[in-house]
């Protein structure tokens, strides 16, 4: 039903899509992995024109969406959109959320749509939650929230950017369970994710992203069994990440250092492992790197535990922060037993031990 075709998309001078070519038939549920910065996001919002592409074609039931005669709002009426951060109307009640879309784009009555409101609302579990506003549920009740007001659209087909990555982990599972309802129900689906284990037993296939295109595709099986190229193994065999991402200049360096700590208990990291990370952490996030600049942190290794890489990445001009003098870059070359950087529009240091 969606047929991409050599989809390019670059910004200024930098080539993110390097010509995507896929095709997505009905009923299928696509899960996409792979680094961050590979292009996923981009991808999925190609195909439902938040994002302009700079050459290719989507052709998705028989209309070519990058066309201009093409009318771009009754396609996305067709296909909805779950974002990380829930994009909720704050304003509004839960069920008004729900109706808001039906009476203002599909023109149905709003009785009828508070009736499919609150039987979607049942089927996400919130039914008691319709009166409530959105800065009164949980994370996990808002995604929920959003999947339902997705659905009263009535879409072909839901695009998924990371539904679970701003999520409490406690909270993840129920986000996940309600995208495998749909997946059992039948709803074609593409899911951009980081969680393996929910990739691994929803999805038909697997899209890895690497190199600016579908490096490598197959059933779960396939790519997560049997991955044939080298870098989807790598990145499969990279199963147990930590990722913190900086969303303002005054993020809470304690929750970072906290979660970060917890993370490695919860993995059973030894003592001297854990510190390493944390160090690296701390002279990174508060010493070398301005705050202003800082977007993420990601600590990731596989299940033998052999070999650790915490990646951070930074805007600012292309600079490798521990290259220069001083103490805190001392430590860290001293910690680290290889240092990694490369530019890609943001800086992104990587460092292993
Ligand atoms: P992913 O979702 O796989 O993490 P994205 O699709 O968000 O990756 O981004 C891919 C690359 O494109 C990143 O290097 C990012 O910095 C860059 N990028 C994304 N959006 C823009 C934009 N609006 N302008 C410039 N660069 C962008
Ligand atoms: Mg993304």
């Amino acid at each position: 039903m969606i047929t991409v075709t050599d989809l390019k998309k670059s910004y200024g001078s930098l080539e993110i899509l390097k010509g995507v070519t896929a095709t997505i038939n009905k009923g299928e549920v696509i899960t996409i992995i792979g680094p961050s910065g590979c292009g996923k996001s981009t991808f999925l919002r190609c195909l439902n024109r938040l994002e302009k592409p700079t050459s290719g074609t989507i052709d998705f039931e028989g209309k070519i969406l990058n066309d201009r005669k093409t009318n771009i709002n009754e396609v996305r009426k067709k296909m909805g959109m779950v974002f990380q951060n829930f994009n909720l109307f704050a304003h509004m009640s839960v069920l008004d959320n729900l109706c808001v879309g039906q009476t203002k784009l599909l023109k149905i009555p709003r009785a009828e749509a508070e009736k499919t409101a609150r039987e979607l609302l049942k089927t996400v579990g919130l039914a008691e939650k319709a009166d409530s506003y959105p800065d009164e549920l949980s994370g996990g009740q808002k995604q929920r929230v959003a999947i339902a007001r997705c659905l009263s659209m009535k879409p072909d087909i839901m695009l998924f950017d990371e539904p679970t990555s701003a999520l409490d982990p406690t909270m993840v599972g129920e986000v996940t369970a309600v995208i495998r309802h749909l997946a059992r129900d039948g709803m074609t689906m593409m899911i951009v994710t980081h969680e393996m284990e929910f990739a691994k037993n929803v999805s038909s296939r697997i899209f890895y992203m690497d190199e600016g295109g579908i490096y490598e595709q197959g059933t779960p099986d396939e790519v997560f069994n049997a991955p044939k190229r080298e870098k989807t193994r790598a990145f499969i065999n990279r199963t147990k990440t930590f990722r913190y991402d900086i969303q303002s200049v005054d993020f809470d360096f304690i929750e970072l250092t906290n979660s970060l700590l917890n993370f490695c208990t919860a993995n059973a990291l030894s003592r001297a492992n854990s510190n390493k990370a944390g160090l690296l952490s701390e002279e990174l996030a508060v010493n070398l790197i301005d705050k202003n600049d800082l977007r993420s942190i990601e600590l990731s290794f596989p299940d033998s535990q052999e070999v650790f890489e915490l990646t951070v990445t930074y805007d600012g001009k292309a600079r490798d922060v521990t290259q220069g003098a001083g103490m805190e870059a001392d430590i860290v070359r001293g910690v680290a037993s290889e240092i990694v950087y490369g530019y890609d529009g943001v800086n992104r240091l990587c460092m292993k031990w």
